[in-house]
């Protein structure tokens, strides 16, 4: 089961990942958690992505593709994986088709979450993160039982340093114009299919496994 997961930042990709990966039991490979760990190990990958991250403009495709290399060749892929927030670019997906084909596999589905942009600026600029778990909640939509308390392990929760108004705006920009082409190229593949996420979570998850049932 190889997926990749799409959709505009704060369309509840990464509620939904955690929700595959959980039920289809893949590894979950997210490009800006890989990043964030390296940035808080405070590692070389990590000072060269910091200062685009902050800007809320994209990492260069080269540093981003080799990352993802380096983690689709490990043991635990070959049962299959779920890529989210890779690729970004059309150079991206260019290059995992061929990292793909060179290891004998293929993409079964790009799931894309469709979420209007006016939802999307509501939704990220009330998410909140647990520093210590890295589970995610909204001020609003998915409040947690103790306000800055997460339910899950009792950690501090926190706004991330690219969630504020100004950079939101930005990384919309910079996402909307990215992912056009990206989706064109992925229609044109055939493995595109477009997900309701303006749906309640769980009724969004329904719809993803409802197609994901087909590939057992
Ligand atoms: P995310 O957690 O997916 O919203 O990613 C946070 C930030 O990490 C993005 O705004 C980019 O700066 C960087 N990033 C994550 N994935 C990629 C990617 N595939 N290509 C370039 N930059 C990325």
């Amino acid at each position: 089961m190889n997926l990749v997961l799409m959709g505009l930042p704060g369309a509840g990709k990464g509620t939904q990942a955690e929700k595959i990966v959980a039920k289809y039991d893949i590894p979950h490979i997210s490009t800006g958690d890989m990043f964030r760990s390296a940035i808080k190990d405070g590692t070389e990958l990590g000072l060269k992505a910091k200062s685009f991250m902050d800007k809320g403009e994209l990492v260069p495709d080269q540093v981003t593709i080799g990352i993802v290399r380096e983690r689709l060749s490990k043991d635990d892929c070959k049962k299959g994986f779920l890529l989210d927030g890779f690729p970004r670019t059309v150079a991206q997906a260019e290059a995992l088709e061929d990292m793909l084909s060179g290891l004998g596999m293929k993409i079964d589905y790009v799931i894309n979450i469709d979420v209007d942009q006016a939802i999307l600026m509501e939704r990220l600029t009330g998410r909140r993160i647990c520093k210590n778990c890295g589970a995610t909640y909204h001020l609003v939509f998915n409040p947690p039982a103790v306000e800055n308390v997460c339910d899950r392990c009792g950690g501090e929760l926190y706004q991330r340093a690219d969630d504020n108004s100004e950079t939101v705006k930005n990384r919309l920009d910079v996402n909307i114009q990215q992912s056009k082409p990206l989706l064109d190229f992925y229609e044109t593949k055939g493995y595109l299919r477009n997900i309701d996420g303006q749906q309640d979570i769980d009724l969004v998850f329904a719809d993803i496994d409802k197609l994901l049932g087909g590939l057992k």
